[in-house]
């Protein structure tokens, strides 16, 4: 539809980023084009409100960013999940496997209780191991996976077949 071929638009192919033979996606021209920005807010914001979260997680870095606006816009708590020894307070932290080594990401801990409905958003799934890993800290914090919402999916990298037991049911949706 319209909407996407706009955000489309606006996604810049740079090859050899952050090394030779990947071709990174962009997001940076999306974010400086003001009705593009909009539309993906809305469009993301419409996720959340449709699935009944009661807390929205971003994904560090690009995921804050996408994610702060729509918390604003759709009236709902912002909670950061950021990559490990950043978070101040007391955290639940998760460990993920990366082509070469591995991950940690946290979250505050206070942030998720029983009962809460979280959506998280990102601007890309990838292999989809950052998604994983967050979806493990909802559930251990006893909150609920309502949905994941991210604007690209790079379907060749089979992240949707990798998150789909953490799903456990849950909608994976890409713009
Ligand atoms: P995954 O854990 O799914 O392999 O990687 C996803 C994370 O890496 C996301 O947080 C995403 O921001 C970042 N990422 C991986 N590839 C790309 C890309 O081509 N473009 C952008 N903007 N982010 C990417």
């Amino acid at each position: 539809n319209a909407t996407q071929e706009l955000l489309l638009s606006r996604i810049r192919d740079v090859a050899d980023h952050p090394k030779p033979g990947v071709v990174f996606k962009d997001i940076t021209p999306l974010l400086a084009d003001p009705v593009a920005f909009t539309a993906l807010t809305d469009a993301l914001s419409e996720f959340c409100v449709r699935h009944g979260a009661t807390k929205i997680i971003g994904l560090e870095a690009r995921g804050f960013i996408l994610a702060a606006p729509v918390a604003v816009r759709a009236g709902i708590g912002f909670i950061p999940v950021r990559k490990a020894g950043k978070l101040p307070g007391a955290t639940l932290s998760q460990a993920y496997e990366l082509e070469y080594g591995s991950a940690e990401i946290e979250v505050h801990a206070e942030d998720l209780s029983a009962g809460d409905r979280v959506v998280v958003i990102d601007d890309v799934l990838a292999t989809g191991g950052t998604a994983e890993a967050s979806l493990e800290l909802i559930r251990r914090a006893g909150a609920d996976v309502v949905g994941v919402v991210v604007l690209m999916e790079l379907g060749f990298l089979g992240g949707r077949a990798r998150l789909e037991p953490a799903l456990a049911g849950a909608p994976l949706e890409a713009l």
